[in-house]
């Protein structure tokens, strides 16, 4: 068992110098709206694997009247405290401490494990391919640690590879220049195909279930992943075709100035009956898509990892009717993990219904001005 004691932060959004002590089961942020609510689950996300959920960009994270931002988190592994430390300044890196030794934020495991439920989850059913490929990306690092770095190695030959084509050189002399790019960008890019495919197909398993559950009906939830490269079940045979694909389109390739084959232009297809969830699907569906989608990560991250991870609830509640609402809360209820639940209204007959201990913390803009503590029987 796992949780997040502590958590100290100084010029995070719209945060002054702030400390917060959390229950290891439920934790009920509450305010009204733009106070900081989110901010605070930014940070705890931020924390544990030392991103955004909400940007790629840490100046964006910097107090407007700040220059940089700390945080500062204790949690408590099997009995143990461990203590998680991040700096950052405008223009310099960012800098993560993990028991007060340095660590390099691509090399090191996620503190602890989180998932993110926001109602910014029905993008990844109703839009465009890129927000699905950071799913699939944030998804697959959460399992495998590996799949991070291969990612950043992969981004860094594509960058190398779309600057030699920019050159717009003849033919001949950018053959040369590519061929050794090209031989990076197929194994590094098939490693990441395969890794996306073994995940998406673990996770179909859970996600089928729960959508059957959520949605009361026997329609069928499944997952699909489109490749721009043909799948074999021997990774040299994958390779080998996604280096031919590169030479054969070339041309192409030459007139557009950059890499058009590869995971960097691949997608996920979420179906329900076999039918495109983005394009057929109801409002609702699609909710109820995205909401199986989370707790299916939820169960697949228990089942290989045995620890229930931390799950960060943004104001899911007003999203839902009443039959997925009831749902979400007996999930809730027998949930092992801690809990962070925010929301500008008041969840109080909610909180009585999840018969946990809890705290209450109010916010107003960006510090606690009132916590409650309650046993929860
Ligand atoms: P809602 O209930 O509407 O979701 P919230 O409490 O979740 O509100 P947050 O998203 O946490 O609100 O944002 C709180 C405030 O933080 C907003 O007013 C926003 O403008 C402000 N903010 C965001 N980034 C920064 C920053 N870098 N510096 C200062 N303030 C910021
Ligand atoms: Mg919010």
């Amino acid at each position: 068992m796992f949780y997040l004691d502590h958590l100290s932060m100084e010029g995070f959004r719209n945060y002054g110098s702030q400390l917060f002590s959390f229950n290891p089961k439920l934790n009920i942020i509450c305010g009204a709206n733009a106070q900081g609510k989110t901010n605070l689950l930014e940070s705890i996300f931020f924390i544990s694997v030392n991103r955004s959920f909400r940007t790629r960009k840490e100046q964006e994270l910097v107090n407007f009247k700040g220059d940089g931002f700390s945080l500062k988190g204790n949690y408590i592994k099997d009995c143990f405290k461990h203590a998680i430390q991040i700096n950052y300044r405008h223009n310099s890196r960012l800098s993560i401490k993990a028991n007060n030794d340095q660590v390099n934020r691509y090399d090191c495991m996620p503190a602890f494990p989180t998932i993110v439920f926001s109602p910014e989850d029905l993008k990844i059913v109703s839009e465009g391919p890129s927000i699905r490929r950071r799913f699939l990306n944030l998804e697959a690092s959460r399992l495998d640690i590996t799949y991070l770095k291969d990612l950043r190695d992969y981004q860094r030959v594509l960058n190398q590879r779309n600057k030699v084509l920019k050159q717009k050189s003849n033919i001949n002399k950018i053959n040369d220049y590519l061929s050794p790019w090209d031989r990076s960008l197929t194994n590094l890019g098939v490693k990441l195909i395969r890794s996306r495919v073994e995940m998406i197909k673990a996770l179909q398993k859970e996600a089928k279930v729960i959508f059957n559950q959520l949605s009361d009906t026997e329609e069928e939830l499944s997952l699909e992943y489109e490749s721009t490269i043909r799948y074999f079940d021997e990774p040299e045979e994958m390779e080998e075709q996604f280096y031919n694909d590169l030479l054969n389109n070339r041309e192409q390739e030459l007139k557009r100035y950059s890499t058009l084959l590869g995971p960097h232009l691949d997608d996920l297809n979420i179906k329900i009956n076999g039918n495109s969830t983005r394009v057929f699907a109801s409002q609702g569906q699609k909710r109820t898509a995205a909401l199986a989608l989370r707790m299916g990560e939820v169960g697949l991250y228990m089942k290989q990892n045995s620890i229930p991870p931390i799950l960060l609830l943004d104001d899911v509640f007003s999203e839902f009717d009443a039959d997925r609402k009831q749902h979400l809360l007996s999930f809730l209820r027998n949930y092992s993990g801690q809990c962070f639940l925010t929301s500008a209204v008041d969840l109080d007959t909610m909180v009585n219904y999840l018969n946990k201990s809890y705290k209450k913390i109010i916010i107003k803009q960006g510090s606690i001005i009132d916590e409650t503590v309650g046993t929860g029987d």
